[in-house]
């Protein structure tokens, strides 16, 4: 509780505390006596949550209805009571958060979960609302094993079909990531320790790698004269499970376990740092993608790019500038952050349309195969071209079969092939590559 303290004197300025300090001390009044299934006294709760969206950079009404979002629901406080006391703006995202509290997602289709996030979409008038329940649901999966394993499992599969969803919309990459691994923890304990235990020890085995394509990078960058930043980052657990499962691979087939990241100052020096990274290394057909022209519906802006070293070594590459960085890991949570800054006043007009987009929530949620499919189209389109398992790219004719690979391999390797292996996976002599396929 003293954290939420300090880090209220550190982020607010002294005209807006008497008014943070005062929903603090009302819960903490409010909620005496109540305790959490940890044992500990129920205002940590509240307390938790309103630091997460400090963390956000969430403005005062936020943090304010963060420390009272459960005292109607929870409390003899009343409506009228927080009215008189903090306002109207404030009563309207405490009231928010207590409806949403109250819709309860029962089946686990498809189809219904879709519904539901739209439902609650709707009935979030203020997208401030999302986000406090956001940040709620973040810290009560956070001290989740303090609940039965039945409890664990319901809440987890909630989570995991409504509120990641809903942060990944709405660009929250931090709360989204961390959601996501989470539930992984308890939906799939086993898979979690697996990776957890695999992971470290390739990140441990990788990390003189990762280093040498830093420090290459950053001489790229200084010998363009370009002023940025490089740093390599490990990809969150989930996200490497879902590449597993959905595409059949172990966890040696991965290739981007981290991603090596560049932060540049303009979109122009994006694309020039782009070029010359592919001049350096060997781009992996297929997997360059351009977020910058062709933004995620979140606003998600980053150009992507896998290459792969003369050693046969796979990498991810990112490459954003400052502004893109922000609202990838902040999503529209950037704009309260950055209020005050007014980074630019397109950037705000853009993200207000996003959140009558969001409110109006056409289509899927697909976003990244929407995106993956319509840059299908890549730079290579008049042949084939496929890795072997050491990242030796091999030209075929469009259309071509593993056998065509083997005798592109050498003749006496085409005579003698008796079955094959692409990405990892058994497949008939006679099926058809695609390119970018390790084989
Ligand atoms: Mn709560």
């Amino acid at each position: 509780m003293k954290t939420v303290l300090d880090k209220i004197y550190a982020n607010y300025p002294e005209n807006d505390r008497e008014l943070l300090l005062s929903a603090y001390r009302y819960a903490e009044t409010m909620h005496e006596g109540q305790k959490r299934a940890s044992g500990e006294p129920y205002f940590t709760h509240p307390c938790a949550v309103a630091e997460i969206l400090i963390d956000l950079g969430m403005d005062v009404p936020s943090v304010a209805a963060a420390f009272l979002h459960d005292v109607i629901e929870d409390t003899p406080a009343t409506a009228e009571d927080i009215r008189g006391l903090f306002g109207t703006e404030i009563l309207t995202l405490v009231d928010g958060v207590t409806k949403l509290d109250k819709i309860h997602y029962q089946t686990h289709e498809e189809e219904d979960a879709e519904n539901f996030r739209k439902i609650f979409v709707a009935m979030a008038n203020d997208v401030r609302v999302i986000i406090i329940k956001l940040a709620d649901r973040l810290h009560n999966m956070r001290s989740l094993n303090f609940l039965s394993n039945e409890r664990q499992q319901r809440i987890s599969k909630e989570t995991l079909e409504i509120f990641t969803p809903l942060a990944g919309r709405l660009g929250i990459s931090q709360i989204k990531c961390e959601l996501e691994d989470l539930c992984l923890k308890y939906l799939d304990p086993e898979g979690y320790e697996y990776l957890v235990t695999n992971i470290h020890q390739k990140l441990a085995e990788r990390h003189d790698f990762v280093d040498f394509v830093v420090k290459e990078l950053k001489k790229l960058l200084e010998e363009s004269g370009i002023g940025g930043e490089v740093f390599g980052r490990p990809k969150h657990f989930y996200s490497i499970y879902k590449k597993m499962k959905n595409q059949g691979k172990s966890l040696d087939q991965i290739y981007d376990l981290s991603a090596v990241r560049v932060i540049v100052e303009t979109t122009e020096e994006c694309y020039e740092v782009l070029g010359k990274i592919h001049k350096q290394w060997k781009p992996v057909p297929g997997r360059i993608k351009d977020y910058i022209a062709t933004p995620k519906r979140n606003l998600y802006q980053s150009l992507h790019t896998t290459v792969v070293t003369n050693f046969g070594q796979f990498f991810e590459i990112q490459i954003r500038t400052r502004e893109m960085h922000e609202m990838a890991e902040y999503g529209i949570a950037a704009h309260w952050k950055y209020k005050e800054q007014k980074i630019s006043e397109t950037g705000f007009d853009q993200r207000l349309s996003w959140i009558r987009d969001v409110m109006d929530w056409q289509g899927s949620l697909n976003d990244s195969k929407e995106f993956v499919d319509s840059l299908k189209n890549d730079l290579y389109d008049n042949e084939l071209l496929v890795f072997t398992p050491h990242g030796k790219v091999i030209s075929l004719p469009l259309e071509a079969t593993p056998v065509d690979f083997a005798y592109a391999i050498h003749s006496e390797v085409g005579n003698k092939c008796v079955g094959a292996k692409v990405n990892g996976k058994i497949v008939a002599l006679n099926s058809t590559l695609n390119t970018g396929d390790v084989v």
